[in-house]
């Protein structure tokens, strides 16, 4: 249907869907295969938790009850610790072409099942199928392929020094990619020699759980993974144990710091992978067609639930108000509802917890009197949900254009040149990644050398290939995860 839109001049003619075209429900029907409860991944079997505690996983979708978790104590995660100890011993001396082996078996089991993982993904973390099917599980999957290739050729990494492994890893992870993250973590650890003991996130450990049949299937010696479930006390203890020679960390900044301040003096090497709050910079000769597209995605892709999402959009003042324009366009065609439904752009927020977060941060914005646009869609009854938002005019001192929202809610601020854009940019504590818009090569190559971001995107955002390095500057943390970099993260040189 075709019809004139107040954000356009009445001349112009142009397609709304929305409420005008209605998509019949079109829900991914695959069987997710997800346990009533499930135990801990110690030494290669599931066990019971010597804690007996446990806590419920609720479906971000509906506010339903998916499963129950162990919550590891003290004494679970130290079996963990001891499973991956012992077989660091004899999986750290195989050949690398036989770690190789094991790698690509799991990376091809994650294809079998790449369905059913993607159902599983999105009723756990309320993602859209759309985007788990088509992100999540083949980018987990290629992170296996990817480092299977390096298993037996990690001679190569450094000409005339040896990569040997460090020992058991700690890992921590958290909910917004909850297999692909495990898939960061886990690959290269593995291929570079080292054993692990890995806790997800509290509100998304099915999908981890669901991968420890994988292991299993894939013949992986027992205790080469270990996986135990819980919340921060877990988490503590997994960065804690005396038995860890590194500990790998994504998550907030807060928690971060916290286990750089346990970890002080310990000797364990340490990566961590923090938050963001990323410029995604428009220029007035950017492709405009493209830019729009890139930063509805950068900002509304997973709900914004991305650590280096484009939250703050920096776009220069003579096409501010048609951009903006253009993008409230854009956003109205957005459908946002059921992550199931494979109709579905924008899905559930993770939790209630950050639900509560997000709307206590628009709500600063309001109060700020700062313009707020939100998209006008019917939001299911049951479940979490957040209806995509913009703040136009806003300024740098406000909490909506400095702290990470994690959500799908964009800052729109505005410069007048480069210089001015670089300035705003990096006017954060963060620096983990950023965009730039122009269709001038050598403005593109000015500005990713003065953009103090881990990862600077031209002409397009989001865009993620396990051969590239993705790590922050400042307070995003430090480390880099993918590419060769992420292979000595896991490695001592000899
Ligand atoms: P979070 O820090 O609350 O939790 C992350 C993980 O740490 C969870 O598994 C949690 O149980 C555990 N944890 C919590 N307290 C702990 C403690 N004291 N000691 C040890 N472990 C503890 O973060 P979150 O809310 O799950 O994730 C969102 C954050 O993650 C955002 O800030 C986002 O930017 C960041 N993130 C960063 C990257 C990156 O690559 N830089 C990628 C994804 C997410």
């Amino acid at each position: 249907m075709a019809r004139n839109s107040p954000a356009r001049p009445s001349s112009a003619r142009e397609l709304l869907f929305g409420d005008l075209w209605e998509f019949d429900p079109a829900p991914e029907s695959a069987p997710a295969h997800i346990e009533p409860s499930y135990g801990l991944f110690i030494n290669g079997r599931f066990v019971a938790a010597k804690s007996r505690r446990r806590f419920d996983s609720i479906s971000p979708r509906n506010g339903a009850k998916l499963a129950e978790i162990s919550e590891a104590n003290a004494a679970d995660v130290d079996a963990a610790y001891q499973a991956a100890d012992k077989a660091f011993k004899s999986w750290s001396k195989i050949p690398g072409r036989d770690r190789s082996k094991f790698l690509f078996r799991i990376a091809r089991l994650l294809q079998d099942r790449a369905r059913e993982f993607a159902v599983a993904e999105t009723l756990d973390g309320g993602k859209p199928i759309r985007e788990s099917r088509d992100f999540d599980l083949p980018m987990a999957a290629a992170h296996f392929f990817y480092h299977a290739g390096w298993a037996d050729k990690l001679d190569h990494v450094a000409p005339g020094r040896r990569l040997a492994p460090l020992g058991v890893i700690g890992q921590v992870i958290p909910w917004n990619f909850p297999l692909l993250m495990l898939a960061w973590k886990i690959a290269p650890a593995l291929a570079t020699g080292n054993t692990v003991v890995i806790k997800p996130a509290e509100t998304t450990s099915i999908t981890a759980l669901k991968f420890a049949s994988i292991l299993q299937d894939a013949g992986l010696p027992p205790g080469v993974v270990n996986i135990v479930t819980g919340g921060a006390e877990t988490g503590a203890l997994v960065v804690n144990h005396p038995l860890a020679a590194k500990i790998a960390f994504t998550g907030s900044t807060d928690v971060g710091k916290i286990i750089q301040h346990s970890l002080a003096g310990t000797g364990k090497k340490l990566s961590l992978e923090l938050g963001g709050k990323a410029a995604n910079i428009v220029f007035e000769d950017a492709p405009l067609d493209q830019a729009v597209e890139g930063v509805i995605n950068g900002i509304f892709f997973n709900q914004g639930h991305v650590c280096c999402a484009g939250s703050r959009l920096l776009v220069q003042e003579g096409i501010a108000a048609a951009f903006t324009a253009r993008l409230k366009r854009r956003m109205a065609t957005l459908r946002v509802g059921d992550p199931l439904d494979k109709n579905t752009d924008v899905g559930a927020i993770n939790s209630l917890a950050q639900l509560k977060k997000i709307q206590e941060l628009v709500q600063s914005g309001i109060d700020d009197g700062t313009e707020m646009h939100q998209h006008a869609c019917q939001l299911p009854k049951k479940g979490f949900y957040f209806p995509p938002t913009l703040f136009s005019g806003v300024s740098m001192s406000q909490r909506i254009a400095s702290e990470e929202i994690f959500g799908p809610v964009l800052s729109i601020l505005t410069f007048r040149t480069p210089e001015e854009a670089i300035e705003k940019a990096n006017n954060t504590r963060f620096g983990l990644s950023a965009g730039v818009w122009t269709d001038k090569g050598s403005r593109i190559l000015m500005m990713a050398s003065r953009l103090k971001a881990g990862v600077v995107w031209a002409n397009t955002y989001q865009k993620f290939d396990p051969a590239s390095p993705f790590g922050g500057y400042k307070e995003s943390g430090f480390g880099r995860e993918g590419g060769k970099h992420g292979l000595l993260e896991y490695s001592q040189l000899v």
